[in-house]
């Protein structure tokens, strides 16, 4: 027997064993990819390195038999280096998408490709037990989300993207009243309290994943009912509101508690609210309009576009008249000259300092504004809101030029010296951005533009205990999908904090590829399945939904659209758990990556050579465990490639039972199919 210390644990080994064999039999994980006890020791991967003490030499783990009396370091300074360059020379080569390129365009991480698939295959259920591990209101973002996820779809490519949001909407549409729909498991309760000041998207979310992890949570709000922007900003004709109250009492049925009708800042002090509670998390959204600056703006019939939309949720809308003026190009704007259309305007005008080629809104929501009869006044600014008896009758507008691209690349727009137009109106709709409003809040330090500083890995805010997320926080006003991803990680970092150990949020590394047209040329073409809508005449006459949604034929063709970009190995793969840990950087190695494709000539298993990392594991697993030696490498130095070769064609046959070759491949490159 043997003595040595690896990791400062004392351990003992027989004689002829290996460090790697030592420490895993002590519970000492060594990273390895190419070692498999079943084979002979190899060495290729250069992972497994460690530093000893007695020798300036970093030793293979995996084949350095061990000495009496050895200090090992796993983790030294020089083997962590070592280890991860060789996993940076390995990624640097490697050819192969993590995740598709649709989760990673998601604010909130959804899985897009898992519950695309499921809806392709008729499991609605599965389909929002996933959605689910990021989102808890799928059906309402399915209706209301600008879907980032589908500017970045791969299917762009071939034709184009997959209509990720109506799927989205279908399968949660579908599950919403359903008897056996997915309940979410809760842990055992902790003891701990939360309190969560807002119950807009941002603050349901983090209520919702913090009581799932056992913490006793309660959401606290100003306004009559649950859901924030999203009940009081978004028209009951996007987002019906019983699909919403729908997600918040499946949100309560979690354990979460309410509170409305109570500011706390006003009616109840910060302090005494924090005193209530173990940990407060901070989601206050953005509910100030932004003023437009210009003179008149204090007249009668002068609106923010929140609180005119705000007004119209409830049930008690501003007095707009006739003919009304939107100013402003976003996703707002379009929303208040929609519903000034619903309430009767007889004209309603968008005016938008640029051209509709830079307008932030969607593009369904601009072209259906439109269809419904509202004028698009592009490159104009209001310059003054004139009134008469101090409300306002007319707007005068200054007339705009676009010049030099400004720090967002759109290009400025610039006044035309003394070129002015000017509109008659009833009433003037500022819909040009919204701002935090603090106040009660100072015990929390605020960022230079007056929002609430939150660390961006912790969430924490300069009070201890204090987080914050959302439209309050650092960039201000986002879409909702931003505040429910920062709700969803703020909540797993709110949780290590309250257990004693703070673990802050940090953004793991993943393999992507480059890719372009060509590699998708032999892909068939199948367009977008869409979704219709009501037609403008009958919809802009009530606050129905406009648009109908997909049924289930059309859900289930849409999601078979899906290319499934992500790899089926992640979460199983060892290179990027290896490489993530390591935080590599494998841009300093970036050059020419070897263009391979994929084959099933191992009958049952596809080979992806762009995910290989030349670890001739399969090759030594089929030799020397399957005993059947029917891989090999083909060519020579950067050129090398590992290949079947069949000694006569009933050999294939072995594989279909064998697969021995896909279960230890570290990586994704071989896939049983
Ligand atoms: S093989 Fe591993 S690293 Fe490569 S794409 Fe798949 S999961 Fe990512
Ligand atoms: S094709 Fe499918 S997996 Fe690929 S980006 Fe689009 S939705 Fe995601
Ligand atoms: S295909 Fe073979 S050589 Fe390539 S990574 Fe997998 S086991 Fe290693």
């Amino acid at each position: 027997m043997i003595k040595l210390t690896i990791n400062g644990v004392p351990c003992t080994g027989e004689q002829g064993e290996t460090i790697l064999e030592i420490a895993r039999r002590h519970g000492i994980e060594i990273p390895t990819l190419c070692h498999d006890d079943r084979t002979a020791h190899y060495g290729a991967c250069g992972v497994c390195v460690v530093e000893a003490e007695h020798t300036p030499k970093l030793l293979r783990a995996c084949s350095t038999v061990a000495g009496d009396g050895w200090v090992v370091h796993v983790d030294g300074p020089r083997a962590k280096q070592a280890r991860k360059i060789a996993l940076e020379l390995l990624m640097s080569d490697h050819d192969g998408d993590c995740l598709g390129p649709c989760r990673l365009a998601c604010p909130a991480g959804t899985d897009c490709q898992a519950y695309v698939k499921q809806v392709a295959l008729g499991d609605t259920r599965e389909a929002v037990r996933i959605v689910k591990e990021h989102l808890p209101l799928p059906a309402s973002i399915g209706h209301v989300c600008p879907h980032p996820c589908e500017k970045d779809c791969r299917r762009n490519l071939v034709e184009e993207p997959i209509s990720i949001a109506n799927i989205k909407r279908f399968m949660a549409m579908d599950m919403l009243d359903k008897a056996d729909k997915w309940k979410p498991e809760k842990a055992a309760p902790t003891g701990k309290k939360v309190g969560v000041i807002g119950g807009g998207p941002g603050g349901l979310t983090a209520a919702y994943y913090l009581a799932l992890k056992g913490h006793d949570v309660t959401v606290t709000d100003f306004m009559p009912k649950m859901g924030g922007m999203l009940r009081y900003g978004i028209p009951e004709y996007r987002l019906p509101k019983a699909v919403l109250d729908a997600e918040i009492a499946e949100i309560a049925e979690a354990g979460v508690k309410y509170e409305n009708n109570v500011t706390v800042g006003s009616g109840v002090s910060f302090e005494e609210y924090r005193s209530r509670f173990d940990a407060v998390v901070l989601a206050i959204g953005a509910w100030k309009s932004t003023p437009l600056g210009c003179p008149g703006e204090e007249l009668e019939g002068v609106y923010g576009g929140i609180d005119f939309l705000r007004s119209v949720a409830l049930f008690a809308p501003k007095d707009i008249g006739k003919r009304v003026a939107v100013v402003g190009g976003g996703n707002t704007a379009m929303d208040a000259c929609r519903t000034a259309v619903r309430l009767g305007a007889e004209k309603v005008y968008i005016i938008y300092r640029r051209t509709r080629g830079e307008m932030p809104a969607n593009a369904d929501e601009i072209e259906e504004a439109m269809e419904e009869g509202v004028e698009f006044k592009f490159l104009t600014n209001p310059a003054e809101l004139i009134g008469e008896k101090g409300r306002v009758k007319a707007v005068k507008l200054q007339v705009m030029e676009l010049g030099e691209p400004d720090a967002s690349g759109r290009r400025s727009p610039v006044p035309v010296e003394g070129k002015f137009e000017a509109l008659d109106v009833d009433s003037v709709i500022a819909a040009i951005g919204q701002r935090v409003d603090p106040a009660g809040f100072e015990a929390v330090g605020l960022n230079k533009r007056g929002i609430i500083a939150a660390d961006e890995a912790t969430f924490m805010t300069d009070v201890e205990g204090v987080f914050a997320v959302g439209d309050a926080t650092n960039k201000g006003a986002d879409i909702a999908i931003a505040a429910i991803g920062e709700g969803g990680k703020a909540a797993d970092v709110v949780d290590s904090w309250l257990r004693g150990d703070m673990k802050p949020y940090r953004k793991p590394f993943v393999s992507r590829r480059t890719v372009t047209a060509a590699d998708y040329a032999d892909r068939e073409r199948l367009a977008r399945v869409k979704a219709s809508n009501r037609p403008a005449a009958e919809r802009k006459g009530d606050f129905l939904p406009v648009t109908n949604g997909f049924d289930r034929e059309q859900a289930m063709r849409e999601a078979k659209r899906c290319l499934e970009c992500g790899c089926h190995d992640y979460g199983e793969c060892s290179l990027i758990k290896h490489a993530d840990a390591a935080r590599v950087e494998p841009d300093r190695f970036a050059g020419e990556k070897r263009r391979r494709g994929s084959e099933t000539r191992l009958a049952v298993i596809e080979r992806d050579e762009g995910k290989c990392v030349l670890c001739y594991l399969c090759v030594r697993v089929c030799d020397e465990v399957a005993g059947e030696g029917l891989l090999g490498m083909v060519g020579r130095g950067f050129k090398t490639v590992i290949k079947p070769e069949f000694r006569g064609t009933d050999r294939v046959k072995v594989c279909a039972t064998c697969k021995k070759c896909a279960e230890a491949c570290p990586t994704g490159a071989l896939k049983i199919i």
